[in-house]
């Protein structure tokens, strides 16, 4: 336990000549933890569990900026809608649908990224790029009026290799792909890729945020 300021303070020097932004990654980690590396001046954190999120909320400073990573059900977004400051993994138009509902009832516009599946593996998770087409044909045509939710970019996670040839390929996609949809989308300004063992690779490749949890937190049990 306890946090790594080596670390930390290697990532932040290494992050500013970019202008990335660091979400640090504290799931499953305890709020001693938490507030450890806010009195450093760390505000952004990220939790994949909306139950854990909720939890740990009230125990913590009411200016730490929340960044839900996770998978979100439908039936969580109501819990997470009053204070989320961004929600990167969006990867339907229900939940889109649904984070608009919620953020009409609280009165806010939130903010989120559209999860992107880059990566080799297998998973049900993330859009592909015809159907982010399909979506900004939508919004565009009027057929999707979001007016609680406010797209700002794109979100994806490499395959789990080593192979950084092949990592470099999926961020470098990606990069591309948030290229060719920014003239689609008013505030469009967030690429979220690059994780502890990739984000110098990502920020290479044209990351604004990195999201970093091992490396400041050391690993997770
Ligand atoms: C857990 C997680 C991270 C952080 O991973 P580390 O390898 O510990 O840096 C980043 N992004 C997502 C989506 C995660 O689930």
């Amino acid at each position: 336990m306890g946090i790594n300021k080596e670390n930390f303070e290697r990532i932040i020097s290494e992050l500013q000549s970019t202008g990335t932004t660091l979400v640090a990654v504290s799931k499953t980690k305890p709020v001693t933890d938490i507030e450890e590396l806010y009195k450093q001046g760390q505000k952004d954190f990220g939790e994949n569990y909306v139950q854990e999120l909720t939890e740990k909320l009230p125990q913590l400073p009411p200016d730490i900026r929340w960044h839900f990573l996770g998978h979100l059900q439908r039936n969580k977004v109501k819990y997470i809608a009053p204070f989320i400051h961004l929600i990167h993994g969006v990867d339907s138009e229900n939940l889109l649908k649904e984070i608009d509902k919620q953020g009409r009832k609280f009165n806010r516009v939130i903010d989120c990224l559209l999860q992107v599946h880059i990566a080799r593996e297998e998973t049900k998770f993330g859009f592909n790029a015809d159907e982010l087409q399909d979506l900004v044909t939508k919004i565009n045509k009027g057929s999707l009026v979001l007016k609680n939710v406010n797209i700002r970019g794109l979100m994806g996670m490499a395959s789990f290799t080593n192979d950084t040839f092949q990592i470099r390929s999926e961020f470098s996609y990606l990069a591309g792909l948030y290229q060719s949809l920014q003239p689609s989308f008013p505030d469009f300004s967030v690429l979220s890729m690059g994780m502890s063992a990739d984000y110098s690779l990502a920020i290479e490749c044209g990351s604004t945020l990195v999201r970093i949890g091992s490396l400041l937190f050391g690993a997770r049990g």
